[in-house]
């Protein structure tokens, strides 16, 4: 175990998905919200999250198909993308993860627009 501000974190080990499960199980079961926003995603350094140091983090944010298209490209050739969307989907995140759009940890096939709906007319 190691501690970092005050709190007790297991201890990085060689990634294994049973100690990443573990470590996500940790994250998800806190009752401190905050701790999820400070260790968002398993830390072992073996980990390669392929979007990391992405340039244009609003890609896993899309607001157009275009922009969906481009996210599921990029992490289909993501090593950690099967682990990614099972921590979206198990933390109820939003955006693309793994690969999917979710919204609320459910993938759904589009992304939201933006503004007001349309009004329906009455004719
Ligand atoms: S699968 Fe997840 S970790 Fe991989 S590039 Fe996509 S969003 Fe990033």
């Amino acid at each position: 175990m190691e501690t970092r501000n005050g709190r007790v974190r297991p201890a990085t080990t060689k990634a294994t998905r049973a100690s990443i499960d573990d470590e996500a199980d940790s994250i998800l079961t806190t009752k401190a919200v905050s701790a999820a926003y400070d260790h968002p995603t398993p830390r072992d350094a073996s980990i390669r999250w392929r979007c990391a140091d992405h340039g244009a983090p609003e890609l896993f944010d899309p607001t157009d198909d275009e922009t969906l298209t481009a996210a599921r490209d990029f992490c289909g050739g993501c090593e950690t993308k099967d682990l990614c969307l099972d921590l979206g989907v198990r933390r109820g995140e939003w955006g693309v993860w793994g690969g999917v759009l979710l919204e609320g940890g459910k993938p759904v096939d589009q992304p939201r627009r933006m503004g007001r709906p349309r009004k329906v007319s009455a004719a």
